[in-house]
């Protein structure tokens, strides 16, 4: 299990792995399904990889990869390589980008979080996914059957962070301690745990 920096060849397994929250867990299989992801889609995710230990050369790597075959390499560094490197503070004001928080992946308008079939553009699924979807969602996970219940109705009552929070132990086996407040710490307590 990868501690700091990571390469775009370990997404993969830390997909499988099941440490990321399920904003990225589904956003990272929309894109391999469709080669594409939306502009907010795209900038949430992508900071996020920032923010987990992902270098600017591979997060390129990494879109260019799964951008393809729908979208060439040349076209890639024409229309979408500018807002990774923004992102990563090489473009622009040359800022370094937080990650969105999930206060601002939960409110932000455009997002879909995958909930509706096609691209996606990013959010928070405990918001947008029906309870059928989030059932689904968490069961491909091995959520415990117990806690999805608890997941759902949580998110039902517009907790969404806390949702969040029991769907790592339901899917962990492990209270998360310290609560959910970007994708990252998600990220971090499962790899904690699995590096115990
Ligand atoms: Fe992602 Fe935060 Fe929503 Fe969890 S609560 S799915 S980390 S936006």
């Amino acid at each position: 299990v990868p501690v700091g920096e990571i390469s775009a060849g370990q997404l993969a397994g830390l997909v499988a792995g099941r440490h990321f929250p399920l904003c990225m867990s589904v956003m990272y299989e929309r894109l391999a399904s469709e080669h594409h992801l939306k502009h907010w889609g795209l900038q949430q995710f992508s900071l996020f990889l920032k923010s987990i230990g992902l270098p600017l050369e591979q997060a390129l790597l990494f879109f260019r990869q799964q951008f393809a075959p729908r979208t060439p390499g040349d076209k890639f560094n024409k229309e979408y390589a500018y807002n990774v490197r923004y992102n990563y503070g090489q473009e622009g004001k040359r800022q370094d980008w937080s990650e969105w928080s999930c206060v601002k992946i939960i409110n932000q308008e455009v997002g879909g979080a995958c909930a509706g079939a096609g691209e996606c553009n990013g959010g928070c699924p405990y918001k947008t996914y029906s309870a059928e979807q989030l059932r689904a969602a968490l069961s491909r996970l091995n959520c415990n059957d117990k806690v999805i219940r608890e997941v759902v109705d949580k998110a039902r009552g517009k907790h969404y962070q806390l949702a969040c929070g029991l769907a790592f132990e339901g899917i962990t086996g492990s209270p998360q301690e310290t609560g959910i407040n970007k994708p990252s710490e998600y990220y971090a307590s499962s790899i904690e745990l699995a590096t115990q």
